[in-house]
């Protein structure tokens, strides 16, 4: 069976050296050697200035929310992972949809500013397949309106924009490090910021609001990284390299043997320096893709329809009219991309897609 992705494992001794250590400190969470450790390292890895582990990537969306939402309306993406919009509901705010850039899949910057009312507080916009947004486009709006910006960077692990990390644009940016994602603690994420009162602000409202066992700063809830999941991400973390380098070998075989007179490729924004996060391909219609979609299954092959549907769509949500982000969403699928995925099942893959279409 070939999935759309498999999580990757380290070699199990050395995540139990880390366990051995564990139960020597006898310390399982709060602020623990490995969190710590786990800060520093991601902090110089990616090249941020804060870094906030969390228990998953969903969390510091809300407490991010939380913080700056004020319960009013927040401009994002119809095409996004349902987290995004969710989170938005959750934290009683109301989501204000704005139609995608046909090409990049992200935000239109463009249609931003007809959205906002005087009940708008937040823009909240995914960088999508690691594709970056228009963040100096959406920063000056941001400005001019008096409005947070937060980035849903659940794609976007090691993602450089014109020579730095992505996760550095915005107020807030997040991350997820979910098992299926890039870089991983089994569940987890975390929370990116690059001033140091919202740094401050936000390590609090993780952490129950606590400022020292007594007190409290404010409202806060428990979004705490254990250190079992540390100890997961520092076992990972020194295989990152080889992982992206597997991955983007995959991709130059996929664009090699894709026919791209049948399918389209992700378009990058320029000066992006990409993580090879997912494939997706977009095809002539959903009818295509659905006819794809059975061949592959049919050889024990499974592609992922994501995102699928428009986040627009969603039962809890009132109708807008995103044409694009419906339109794409329809005829979009992600390919099997995972470390260890063999050259000849990528061109057995390719081959399918290439000789079923219309
Ligand atoms: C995975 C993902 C999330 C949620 O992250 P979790 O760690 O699963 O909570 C949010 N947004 C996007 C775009 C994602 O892909």
């Amino acid at each position: 069976m070939i999935p759309v992705t498999k999580s990757f494992f380290p070699p199990l001794e050395e995540y139990n050296s880390y366990l051995q250590k564990i139960w020597s400190n006898q310390w399982l969470t709060n602020n623990g050697e490995f969190y710590k450790d786990l800060v520093s390292k991601l902090t110089s890895y990616l090249g941020v200035n804060h870094i906030i582990p969390m228990t998953n990537g969903t969390l510091p969306i809300q407490i991010a929310l939380n913080a700056f939402g004020k319960e009013g309306e927040i401009i994002t993406t119809p095409f996004s992972y349902v987290a995004t919009t969710a989170s938005i509901v959750w934290e009683k705010c109301r989501p204000v949809f704005v139609d995608i850039h046909p090409e990049y899949l992200t935000i239109d910057e463009s249609k931003i500013e007809e959205a906002i009312t005087d009940k708008t507080t937040c823009i909240l916009a995914t960088h999508v397949y690691g594709n970056p947004c228009d963040v100096e486009a959406i920063q000056a709006i941001a400005s001019k309106y008096n409005l947070k910006v937060i980035y849903d960077a659940a794609h976007c692990f090691g993602v450089m924009y014109k020579g730095q990390s992505i996760f550095n644009y915005g107020d807030v940016s997040t991350c997820s490090f979910h098992a299926t994602k890039l870089f991983h603690t089994g569940e987890g994420g975390a929370l990116f910021c690059q001033n140091e009162a919202i740094h401050h602000e936000m390590n609090y409202r993780h952490n129950f609001g606590h400022h020292g066992k007594l007190e409290y700063h404010g409202l806060g809830i428990n979004a705490k990284m254990s250190e079992l999941q540390a100890a997961m991400g520092l076992t990972v973390l020194p295989y990152m390299g080889k992982i992206i380098s597997a991955r983007e070998k995959i991709c130059t075989i996929y664009n090699q043997n894709l026919d791209f007179n049948v399918v389209k490729p992700l378009k990058l924004r320029a000066n992006t320096g990409w993580n090879f996060s997912y494939y997706p391909i977009l095809f002539k219609d959903e009818k295509s893709l659905l006819l794809v979609e059975n061949a592959l299954n049919k050889e024990n092959i499974f592609p992922r329809r994501y995102f699928f549907p428009s986040l627009s769509d969603l039962p809890y949500i009132s109708k807008t009219r995103v044409p694009f982000a419906e339109d794409i969403s329809k005829r979009v699928m992600c390919l099997p991309l995972y470390f260890g995925l063999q050259k000849s099942d990528i061109q057995r893959v390719c081959n399918i897609i290439n000789n079923n279409h219309y």
